[in-house]
């Protein structure tokens, strides 16, 4: 056992990145334009060593769909996962190592569209009071700064965010106050 605490003596002061320095081609799968799917289907544990592979530049992404180690249709479509989608959930394990968990990283698409839909609804409603409450501090504003000192009330706030532009309009300072008071 290590008496030693802390952080490691040499800590690297940023992650290691793989193929540091080499030009990445971003259009090959898991480059800015092709992103990597989710990952989908496996236990925490396993989505982290997909994620890992991911992050160190050791992930093979499979070329074709791969053969199901349960009903043996080449219906696995995520590398490194041993059983299809179907036989996973049928058994509610792990897509990767088979245990059986109660907590299965992402879900089927029907569940997620669902939950997509629900959100937009909160969103939709989120937007609607927001701009209500930009009219409420619109008018506030109106109310506690005459008309006349509105223009210096407005560039005071400008000179307060200095190092932004200065050319931004009246309008961009209402919404930047306007973050503030949401959180
Ligand atoms: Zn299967
Ligand atoms: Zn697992």
């Amino acid at each position: 056992m290590s008496s030693r605490r802390g952080p490691p003596k040499h800590q690297n002061s940023y992650a290691w990145k793989p193929n540091a320095g080499c030009k990445i081609n971003e259009t090959e799968v898991g480059g800015k334009f092709r992103p990597y799917s989710e990952i989908t289907g496996v236990c925490p544990r396993c989505k982290e060593q997909i994620d890992w592979k991911r992050r160190y530049g050791k992930y093979k992404p499979l070329a074709e769909p791969a053969k199901c180690q349960r009903c043996l249709k080449r219906a696995v479509r995520q590398a490194y996962h041993n059983l299809c989608p179907g036989c996973a959930k049928e058994q509610r394990v792990c897509a990767k190592c088979r245990c059986r968990v109660d907590r299965i990283v992402g879900r089927d698409s029907s569940e997620v569209e669902a939950e997509q839909k629900m959100l937009d609804e909160v969103n939709k409603g989120k937007s609607k009071s927001l701009a209500q409450l930009v009219t409420d501090t619109e008018n506030m504003a109106r109310e506690s700064f005459p008309s006349a000192s509105l223009e210096e009330y407005a560039k005071l706030s400008r000179d307060q965010n200095d190092e932004e532009e200065e050319e931004e309009e009246e309008e961009e300072d209402v919404t930047e106050d306007e973050e503030l008071v949401l959180e």
